[in-house]
């Protein structure tokens, strides 16, 4: 007698089945960390390279975006439901897109920088102000008829930047003529006196007066049309209030909030601004280098310009009653 239990030939073809089960499955795990194992070595084999270039090149703009506080993407309202609509297309202008990479010398070079207001006969009943800030167009013309017979060049506050930074170099008797706060005089007036004589020159606009449509000043079309002929559109804040003694807020809403409408309407941004009232504190200086503004004009009176102090480029006053010989001596003094 054998103590061997039998079991049935069905049972015992049921444990073979589950016996090469069994084998397949474990095969199959095996077969399956392997591949895993596979594919994680192939993964660390793939050169990094699509993974740099995925990446984005750190930009200017990037920096902007960094630095600022958090609040600088939620900051213009308005401008926000407006973008949603396609951008203009960016118009061709002679001005590069980035700053001059600093060379590391300190420069100092003499240019005179004008400032005009108002560029037209100042109405009758108008006070000391205003007529101290109008320049008759019959005076504006003769001041750069002056100008040309004296040997100067008008040129860009881009040339001058790079100038600064860089070292290129400016014509022999190089001036900066300027604007601030965007009149529409500037547009009637101005503009085709300095273009018959193919002058640049630079307008500081407050950007919520153009928003508004307010009769006085620009309009983006008469700003679209100057940028075309060379006349560059640069920031006076969105709404002329002073940017001393101001949170870093505040001015991120100024500094970023003109930029963008300028950048959005005209299709290029904005690299320089002119304190409104001259007012500024070294707040204003960093936050608007921050959003990649590259220079600031001051109402301080001179013509030495500093490398090392781009936010603080002096300027020349010129008044109503600012003869052309007047200018010229202004032009020369040893400020
Ligand atoms: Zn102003």
């Amino acid at each position: 007698m054998t103590s061997e239990v039998k079991l049935p030939v069905r049972q015992q073809g049921d444990i073979r089945a589950y016996g090469i089960l069994a084998w397949l499955l474990i095969s199959l795990v095996w077969l399956g960390g392997c591949t895993r194992g596979a594919s994680v070595v192939a993964a660390e084999l793939t050169p990094t390279a699509p993974l740099v270039q995925a990446t984005p090149t750190p930009t200017m703009t990037a920096t902007a975006t960094a630095t600022l506080p958090p609040t600088a993407t939620a900051t213009p309202i308005s401008l926000a439901a407006r973008l949603p609509t396609p951008t203009p297309t960016p118009t061709a202008t002679p001005w590069p897109t980035y700053a001059p990479t600093p060379d590391g010398l300190v420069r100092t070079l003499r240019v005179p920088i004008l400032m005009y207001h108002y560029l037209s006969t100042p109405p009758a009943d108008a006070d000391i102000y205003r007529r101290d800030l109008s320049v008759a167009p019959e005076l504006f013309a003769a001041h750069l008829d002056r100008l040309l017979a004296e040997g100067y060049t008008a040129v860009s506050l881009y040339s001058v930047i790079d100038a600064l930074q860089r070292g290129t170099p400016l014509p022999d008797k190089p001036v900066v003529i300027t604007f601030d706060d965007g009149y529409r005089d500037n547009y009637e007036n101005a503009f085709p006196l300095l273009r018959a004589r193919s002058m640049p020159a630079t307008i500081f606009v407050v950007t919520d007066f153009i928003d508004e449509q307010r009769p006085e000043y620009l309009t983006w079309d008469m700003a679209r049309e100057m940028l075309q002929a060379g006349i560059s559109i640069e920031s006076h804040g969105r709404n002329h209030f002073s940017l001393a003694g101001r949170d870093d807020d505040y001015l991120v809403w100024q500094a970023l909030g003109s930029l963008e409408t300028i950048e959005y309407e005209l299709g290029v941004r904005p690299r320089f601004v002119s304190y409104p009232a001259g007012e500024y504190d070294q707040r204003t200086i960093d936050i608007f280098q921050s959003a990649n503004y590259w220079a600031g004009a001051t109402t301080v009176q001179g013509a030495m310009l500093n490398s090392a102090q781009p936010f603080e480029l002096p300027r020349i006053r010129v008044r109503g009653d600012t003869t052309p010989d007047q200018l010229i001596r202004l032009l020369t003094l040893d400020w």
